[in-house]
C-alpha cells in the first residue's frame, strides 16, 4: 500500500497515524466489543469520547469558559443558514464581507432570513484580495458581521481579526480552523465543517458564546436551535459519533505536534515552498495579492492553459492527486491543510520545477 499526496480540497487528507488507530480500533474499541460506528451515543464509552473530543478542542483553542462547543451537522452550508435563524435576536439584518465564492453562499442564503448588507466586497478585484477594513461599511444596528476566514476556492485568507465593535463578528473557519491560534473571544461565533482540518464529512463544530444563545426564530428547527442543542450537549439528536470520534484522534494528533502554534509554523513553512516558487517563476503565478494568500488553499495557473491537462497527468501519475483547480477560476490548486506533510508540498514544487524545464 503507498499513500498518495491527496491535495484535495475536502474532504481532504487525514493524518495518516489517526486512519491507522482508527483502523485498529475498528472492530472493537478498547475492549468494548464495539465498533464507535456501533456504539449507542448515551453509552458511557461514547460519552467519554465526547467529552474528550470536546475538552481536546477547547483546549486547543482556548476557548474561554463562556463559549459552547457544539458538534452539529449540516456543514457549514447548512450554518448559512442556521446562523441567521439563531443570530438575528430580534434585529432585521445583518452585515457580511463578500470575499469570495463562500461568501457568496453565505449571503444568498442568508437573504431568505433577514436584510444583508454587503458592507464590503472583493469583487471588483476578482475576489484577488480581503477589502481592507477601512472601506468596510458596517452597520452598528447590524445583528453580527459574517467573514469567512478562508477562502477556500479563491485562496484567501484573513491574517487579521477584524475590529467591529459591539456587533458580533461571525466567521465561516471551515478552511482553516485549527491551522493557527485563534483569539476566540475576538468572536461571537466560529463555525467550520469538518471535512478540511479536522475529520469526516457531517461533523460540523460551532463555537458560540453564551450570550448569543436563546433567542432562534421560532421557525428554527430543534436540531439547529444553538441553545436547545447547547442545553442537551450537543445531544438533542444523534450526532454524528464516528465523526467525532475521529476528530477527537485528530485533536489529539494536533496537540502531540505542539498544539496550534507548532501547527501554524508547519504550514507557514509549507505554503512558503509553494509561493516562494511561484513568485520566482513566470512559468506559473498566483492570482493573489501576496499579504492576502491563504495558506491552506494555493491556487495557482500555467501560463499556458494547454499545458494544463498535461501537468495533471504527469502529478497523477507520480501520486499527487486533486490538483485540479476549482471549475469557477480554472489552472491548479494545491490544498495543503494541516495533515499534508512538508514531503508532498516539496515533491510538488519538485514536479513543478520539473515540468517547467521540459516545457517551458
Ligand atoms: C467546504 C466549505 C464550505 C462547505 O461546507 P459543506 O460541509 O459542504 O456545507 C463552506 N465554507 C467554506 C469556507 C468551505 O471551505
Amino acid at each position: 500500500m503507498t499513500r498518495a499526496f491527496n491535495f484535495s480540497a475536502g474532504p481532504a487528507a487525514l493524518p495518516e497515524s489517526v486512519l491507522r488507530q482508527a483502523a485498529e480500533e475498528m472492530l472493537d474499541w478498547h475492549g468494548s466489543g464495539m465498533s464507535v460506528m456501533e456504539m449507542s451515543h448515551r453509552g458511557k464509552e461514547f460519552i467519554a469520547i465526547h467529552a474528550e473530543a470536546e475538552s481536546l478542542l477547547r483546549e486547543l483553542l482556548a476557548v474561554p469558559a463562556h463559549y459552547k462547543v457544539l458538534f452539529m451537522q449540516g456543514g457549514a452550508i447548512g450554518e448559512n443558514a442556521i446562523v441567521p435563524m439563531n443570530m438575528l435576536r430580534g434585529k432585521a439584518s445583518a452585515d457580511y464581507i463578500d470575499t469570495g465564492e463562500w461568501s457568496k453562499k453565505s449571503i444568498k442564503e442568508a437573504g431568505k432570513y433577514c436584510k444583508v448588507n454587503v458592507a464590503a466586497s472583493g469583487k471588483d478585484g476578482g475576489y484577488t484580495s480581503i477589502p481592507p477594513r477601512d472601506s468596510w461599511k458596517l452597520d452598528p444596528n447590524a445583528a453580527y458581521v459574517h467573514i469567512c476566514s478562508n477562502e477556500t476556492i479563491g485562496g484567501v485568507e484573513y491574517h487579521w481579526t477584524p475590529q467591529v465593535g459591539d456587533v458580533p463578528l461571525v466567521a465561516d473557519m471551515s478552511s482553516d480552523i485549527l491551522s493557527r491560534p485563534v483569539d476566540v473571544a475576538r468572536y461571537g461565533l466560529i463555525y467550520g465543517g469538518a471535512q478540511k482540518n479536522i475529520g469526516p464529512a457531517g461533523l460540523t463544530i460551532v463555537i458560540v458564546r453564551d450570550d448569543l444563545i436563546g433567542q432562534a426564530l421560532p421557525v428554527t428547527p430543534s436540531a439547529f436551535d444553538y441553545k436547545q442543542q447547547a442545553d442537551n450537549d450537543s445531544m438533542l439528536n444523534t450526532p454524528p459519533t464516528y465523526g467525532i470520534y475521529i476528530a477527537g484522534l485528530v485533536f489529539k494528533w494536533i496537540k502531540a505536534q505542539g498544539g496550534l502554534t507548532a501547527m501554524e509554523a508547519h504550514n507557514r513553512a509549507k505554503a512558503a515552498l509553494l509561493y516562494d516558487y511561484l513568485d520566482a517563476t513566470d512559468f506559473y503565478s498566483s492570482p493573489v495579492a501576496k499579504a492576502d494568500r491563504s495558506l491552506m488553499n494555493v491556487p495557482f495557473k500555467l501560463k499556458d492553459e494547454s499545458l494544463d491537462a498535461a501537468f495533471l497527468k504527469g502529478a497523477e501519475e507520480r501520486r499527487m492527486l486533486q490538483l485540479k483547480g476549482h471549475r469557477s477560476v480554472g489552472g491548479m490548486r494545491a490544498s495543503i491543510y494541516n495533515a499534508m506533510p512538508i514531503e508532498g508540498v516539496t515533491a510538488l514544487v519538485g514536479y513543478m520545477r520539473e515540468f517547467e524545464a521540459r516545457h517551458g
